[in-house]
């Protein structure tokens, strides 16, 4: 795993780190090195999860071809419902966003 120059990685949070570990076995798994292209920095939407280190960014174009999707399918997969993985038209977006609420057990 990388970090593409100039993103800053201040602040996030210790869900995305897990994250960033199974994205890097997906990637791996398909012969892929992950570089993360953003996290806190750069422009996103208003109220973006980048902005409070909840949402990262990972290179797309460097996966073989066609087969974006399926990593998008099983990254999410592995991470369940607690992350939205969205395919951008140049990246795959990574989200923590708990929908649900914590029942202790
Ligand atoms: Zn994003």
């Amino acid at each position: 795993m990388k970090l593409k120059e100039g993103v800053r990685i201040y602040g996030i949070r210790s869900e995305l780190v897990l994250a960033l570990i199974v994205c890097e076995d997906v990637y791996n798994e398909v012969g892929t090195d992950l570089v993360v292209t953003s996290i806190i920095d750069g422009m996103h939407s208003s109220g973006s999860l980048h902005y409070t280190g909840s949402a990262v960014d990972l290179r797309i174009r460097n996966l073989p071809q066609g087969r974006a999707e399926a990593v998008r399918d099983e990254i999410a997969e592995r991470l369940g419902g607690d992350f939205d993985v969205v395919l951008e038209a140049d990246h795959l977006h990574l989200e923590f966003q708990p929908k649900t609420a914590y029942e202790r057990s």
